[in-house]
């Protein structure tokens, strides 16, 4: 056992919500240790080989609104935070375009209707650009002459996950962020095995947290009074290659009926292609059906990617609550504060999820958290969980309770 350190708080995992929390808490003042199963590459996470593509309006084609809020929220802040980070990022906003072949244009209808159902209408209306063949080659000279018609979302964005990642770590080390790696797999109560005494614990495990999310009762006609995991995980599969061929200026996407895929290209001609979305816990390599399905796709778009050379093929699991929204679960007594359920969607919401957490964090630090009421959960109503009865009055909408008086910036 290490000679005992006291810290604010605690992190658990170090993939993308532990990073950003634990740069956000360091930079508000709090002692903060961060505790991983893995190295500092992160490699371990989904965030490590997600495409990280920011695109609200384009998700909203298959995710709720408050899904698309919290995305649309989130781009303001990495636009602010990357600004912040002491070494470049590669953080794009040229939007997305979604292409597909004349024989699939059967898809455009359902894409659009959802977004139209889903999306605030002034988003669609203000973001969202048809172009004919000769508007397609303008905003992608690299697909002249293949597709007949396109739409392009504007605004919406993508970034480097690792180069994030790298640089959201370094800052926060940089002011005094203290870094537990290879730790194996841990929870709260064996935090005192490293010598580490924390005031609260923030939980940012992901799937490693699967124990701490109980089974649900499980909703909809088929129920029949079974339940759910209250925490799931969903496969996906990435290719990332090296094309010095093609040159794609912003993350499309291929509209089709079996293999909707998209293409993020990444800075120095890589390009992560993906995504497959499996009900499956399974973590062995990608299968070859899913190889030919992303790099047929691929090809299907740009015959230059015949030539590309295949980097990784990954596979990781997406932490999905049944509801397929991100959730923050107070326990009070405990002094921990989980934040899960990222999904596929993790880059895109989670500075406005881990914004949300780290008030909570801080109002626990500052007091009683009944005491320290929290804003966020007024802005995002129903994300913020408390289950113990002592922060059910903080977490629980009420414009009378929100207080000003961190001490904990
Ligand atoms: C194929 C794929 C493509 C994706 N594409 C996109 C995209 O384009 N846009 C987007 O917004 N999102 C995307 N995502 C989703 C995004 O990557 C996730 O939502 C996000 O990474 C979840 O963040 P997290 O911090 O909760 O989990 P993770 O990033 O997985 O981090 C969890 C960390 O906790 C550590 N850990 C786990 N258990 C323990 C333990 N017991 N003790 C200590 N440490 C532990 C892990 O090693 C890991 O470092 C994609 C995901 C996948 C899989």
């Amino acid at each position: 056992m290490s000679a005992p350190q006291y810290f604010d708080v605690a992190i658990l995992g170090g993939g993308l919500a532990g990073r950003l929390s634990a740069w956000l808490l360091v930079r508000a003042g709090a002692r903060v240790a961060l505790v991983e199963r893995g190295g500092p590459d992160g490699t371990g996470s989904a965030a490590h080989v997600s495409a990280a593509m920011l695109a609200p309006l384009a998700e909203s084609a298959i995710a709720e609104r408050r899904i698309v809020d919290l995305g649309v929220a989130s781009l303001t802040l990495w636009r602010r935070w990357i600004e912040e980070l002491p070494e470049p990022v590669f953080f794009q906003q040229n939007g997305t375009l979604v292409v597909w072949h004349a024989r699939d244009r059967g898809e455009l209808a359902m894409f659009t209707s959802r977004m139209r159902a889903v999306a605030p209408p002034e988003m669609v209306a203000g973001q969202m650009r048809t172009l004919d063949g000769r508007g397609v080659a303008e905003v992608e000279p690299d697909l002249a002459g293949r597709f007949t018609q396109g739409l392009l979302l504007q605004g919406e964005g993508q970034i480097d996950n690792r180069g994030a990642m790298r640089a959201l770590l370094a800052c926060a080390v940089s002011e005094g962020l203290q870094c537990v790696w290879e730790a194996g797999e841990i929870d709260e109560h064996m935090l005192t095995s490293f010598g580490i005494h924390a005031n609260v614990v923030l939980d940012c495990r992901g799937l490693g947290a699967r124990a701490a999310w109980p089974d649900v009762p499980a909703q909809g006609k088929r129920a029949s009074g079974g339940t759910m995991p209250g925490l799931r995980g969903l496969r996906g599969e990435v290719v990332r290659v090296h094309a010095p061929d093609v040159s794609l200026r912003r993350p499309v996407r291929l509209l089709h009926p079996r293999y909707p895929i998209y293409i993020a290209p990444k800075p120095n001609d890589l390009y992560v292609i993906g995504a497959t979305e499996i009900e499956s816990e399974d973590e062995s390599p990608m299968s070859v059906r899913s190889a030919l399905e992303l790099l047929s796709a691929a090809h299907s778009l740009h015959p230059a990617f015949g030539e590309a050379r295949v980097l990784e093929m990954n596979v990781q699991r997406r932490p999905t609550r049944p509801d397929h929204l991100p959730s923050i679960r107070v326990e009070q007594q405990a002094r921990v504060v989980r934040v899960n359920g990222l999904y596929r969607h993790g880059w895109m919401i989670s500075p406005a999820v881990t914004e949300a957490a780290c008030e909570v964090v801080r109002a626990m630090l500052n007091g009683d958290l009944a005491a320290h009421a929290v804003p966020a959960a007024l802005r995002w109503p129903g994300m913020i969980e408390a289950v113990d009865e002592a922060a059910v009055a903080a977490v629980t909408p009420a414009a009378s309770v929100i207080d000003g008086g961190d001490t904990i910036h």
